[in-house]
């Protein structure tokens, strides 16, 4: 069964207008459907992949935040700078560290938070 109605309507995909059959029909022909259909799996898997990667990138942080000792590179990435800018503050004495073993330097959480107050 056809029905008698006839719209002019306008494809949400590549913008010509159309004469539609029924009030909800978005695109003027299957192709347009197909693409638009595609297009927005495209844009879900886009916007996913940045979730992900955002997660990433926040979750270890949250993590530093707990720890109460530090080594230099995880105590850089908590405020964002450098590893090499990190061993500056420690041999300028701004920041406080110790050294269990030549080869082990060790940040405590608060001396951290003690630059910010
Ligand atoms: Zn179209």
């Amino acid at each position: 069964m056809s029905s008698n109605i006839r719209i002019e309507k306008t494809c949400e995909y590549c913008s010509r207008t159309f004469i539609a059959k029924t009030t909800t029909t978005q695109y003027c022909s299957d192709d347009c459907a197909k693409r638009a259909y595609k297009a927005r799996i495209r844009e879900e898997k886009i916007l996913k992949s940045k979730h992900s990667a955002y997660i990433k990138k926040v979750a270890p942080i949250q993590e530093l935040q707990t720890k109460e000792f530090l080594t230099v590179r995880e105590a850089a990435a908590l405020i964002s700078c450098s590893v090499r800018s990190m061993y500056y503050y420690i041999e300028s004495g701004q920041i406080k560290a110790a050294n269990p073993s030549s080869r082990m330097t060790r940040i405590r959480r608060s001396e951290i938070d003690r630059l910010f107050t």
